[in-house]
């Protein structure tokens, strides 16, 4: 059972890393503030610039396991070699939050599927980079990690790239503000689905018939 209601939208993205994820999601933040960014709990150490709390919960493994156990994630994977998870309670954090619309996920294919068994009106999307050589530089030039880091993640880009089927739509991340003007679209189209509106033109036919009366 779906525990949120039509109307509010759930964003997946998801990409190899390096591709640009984080950078779209806070340039969506930015447009639409009334999409909450869902924080991950993850394992891994922060990189430099990254703030406990707003980029991630960073706890240690045997928390992540207690809580795993506990129920508390609404799905969890290992990425990288690190633990990752998305805790129910954020989106329970987004439904309560006044004016909140909507939540984006900034999780991997394995969350996205488990998000999508859950709740299958979710929006998923796949970034994907211009080329592997642009990627490899991207992942490089974020210069946070180290190189057996950089590798690492290079050497699972192409089984991560394969999972795009699975994916609502695939967004290129070539120029970045091409990239956000399409992912914008994205959100701006699904917003005007049919289902969505529906109980907006219902509820005009039913006022024009009160009228009548
Ligand atoms: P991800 O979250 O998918 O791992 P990031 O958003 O951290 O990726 O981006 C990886 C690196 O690529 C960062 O240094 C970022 O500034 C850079 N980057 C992102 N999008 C573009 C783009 N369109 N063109 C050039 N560099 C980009
Ligand atoms: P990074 O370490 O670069 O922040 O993230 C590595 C990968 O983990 C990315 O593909 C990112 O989308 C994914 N990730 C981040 N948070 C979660 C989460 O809560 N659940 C899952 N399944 N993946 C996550």
């Amino acid at each position: 059972m779906s525990v949120v209601p039509d109307d509010f939208l759930l964003l997946i993205l998801s990409s190899p890393s390096g591709a640009g994820k984080t950078t779209l999601t806070r340039k969506l933040e930015a447009r639409f503030p009334e999409l909450l960014f869902s924080v991950s709990h993850t394992t891994r150490k922060p990189r430099a610039n990254e703030v406990d709390g707003r980029d991630y919960y960073f706890v240690d493994r045997e928390t992540f396991v207690k809580k795993a156990a506990a129920g508390d994630f609404l799905e969890w994977a290992e990425v990288h070699g690190n633990l990752y998870g998305t805790s129910t309670n954020e989106v329970a954090r987004a439904k309560a939050a006044s004016g909140c619309r909507g939540m984006i996920f900034d999780i991997d294919y394995q969350g996205a599927r488990q998000i999508r068994a859950r709740e299958p009106q979710v929006v998923s999307v796949f970034i994907l980079p211009p080329s592997m050589e642009e990627l490899e530089r991207r992942l490089r030039g974020r210069a946070s990690e180290t190189e057996e880091v950089v590798q690492r993640r290079f050497r699972v880009a192409e089984q991560e790239i394969e999972q795009y089927a699975f994916f609502d739509y695939l967004v290129l991340n070539d120029n970045l503000e091409d990239a956000f003007a399409h992912l914008a679209s994205v959100i701006l189209a699904e917003r005007s689905r049919r289902w969505r509106i529906a109980p907006l033109a219902e509820s005009l036919l039913r006022d024009k018939k009160a009228r009548l009366k």
